[in-house]
């Protein structure tokens, strides 16, 4: 349930309603807004009667029902978009506010001179941080795993040298401690997207989260474990589409464009497209990200390789150095103009 406060609600009358929702078995989360305060009543058990009789409390407009399953997460619980500051050794990046972030980098960090040429390539291109796994999700137990602690001390060097912020997967609750001392946002990779003990500890930390879609999820289940992180008390999270599981075979995975448009539309969270899994093709990547700017997405994270081909990982869905300074360039370029009203022939 919603409390929405009316315009002139005094912090007192605010005050009042948090204390009135404990009091009936629900969990308060109070947004202020620039015009209104809501005060949302979330969890199980509560007595829900008892918060439709604040709709006559002073200081109140009305008392709605959230109409999704997921509250925390829910526009109708936040009208205005979140954003989320991801700090890093020099700089603040925020994800959500009225620029585009390029995040860039390796599919997974292979080797030192592997990693701060691409830092330093992607870095000159206009990229604003940086990706690279360090322990990684693979299909099979026979590819590369990643390199691990190694990875994550080669990702801090990059963060000092370039002064990039650094995302990378955290795959299990055991790592979330030490990923924390190096990274400066955590990606939950697509696998585990419904990994609930990873996002009940991700909950309690205090770093931003990259949430990705998983592959076969749907949007609701999506937001859903979304809001396993932000009703266990983090709501620094963005939303990332990486294409989903499809009868198509001609790309990767299918990348999801609506689905980039409708997380926008029901959750105040930040979106970011992943145009290289969401593909699987160096040739889409170009287009997919400008199309997914296009219909809001708030970050864009792709896979740079100095050399692809040699790639340890995902080689056919990374972009050399100056593929990625093109694909840069292209992606502030103007879309093409509509057809004006039809002009007699
Ligand atoms: C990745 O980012 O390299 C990755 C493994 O992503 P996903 O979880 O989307 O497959
Ligand atoms: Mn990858």
């Amino acid at each position: 349930m919603i409390v929405n406060m009316s315009d002139s609600a005094t912090e007192e009358q605010i005050e009042h309603i948090i204390q009135r929702v404990r009091e009936a078995g629900f969990q308060p989360h109070v947004t202020r807004g620039t015009e209104r305060t809501i005060v949302a009543a979330v969890g199980s058990g509560g007595r829900r009667h008892e918060i439709e009789a604040l709709s006559v409390a002073p200081g109140v407009d009305n008392v709605v029902a959230i109409a999704q399953p997921f509250k925390l997460v829910s526009r109708q619980t936040r009208p205005q978009p979140s954003v989320v500051e991801v700090a890093g050794a020099k700089c603040r990046v925020k994800i959500g506010g009225p620029e585009v972030v390029v995040i860039a980098g390796p599919c997974s960090v292979e080797s030192r001179q592997q990693l701060l040429e691409t830092a330093e390539g992607v870095k000159r291109a206009g990229a604003t941080m940086l990706r690279g796994g360090a322990y990684k999700p693979r299909t099979s137990p026979y590819e590369f795993q990643g390199l691990g602690i190694e990875a994550l001390k080669i990702l801090r060097e990059a963060r000092e040298l370039t002064g990039l912020p650094v995302v990378t997967e955290v795959m299990s609750t055991e790592d979330v401690d030490l990923i924390c001392e190096y990274a400066d946002m955590l990606q939950v990779g697509a696998r585990n997207m419904q990994n609930f003990a990873l996002l009940r500890r991700l909950a309690t930390v205090k770093k931003p989260i990259l949430l990705k879609r998983g592959p076969s999820a749907t949007v609701k289940e999506w937001l859903l474990a979304a809001e396993y992180l932000l009703s266990g008390g983090n709501d620094q999270v963005a939303l990332c589409e990486r294409g989903i599981k499809t009868f198509e075979t001609a790309t990767r995975n299918t990348f999801d464009l609506a689905a980039v448009a409708l997380a926008k539309e029901l959750s105040h969270l930040p979106v970011v497209a992943d145009p290289s899994h969401g593909t699987g093709k160096q040739s889409l990547i170009a287009a997919v990200s400008r199309a997914a700017i296009a219909v809001g997405a708030d970050a864009i994270i792709v896979e740079v390789h100095p050399c692809p081909e040699r790639a340890l990982s995902d080689g056919p869905q990374s972009l050399d150095i100056p593929q990625f300074e093109r694909m840069m360039r292209g992606l502030s370029a103007p879309l093409r103009p509509v057809l004006a009203p039809a002009q007699a022939c």
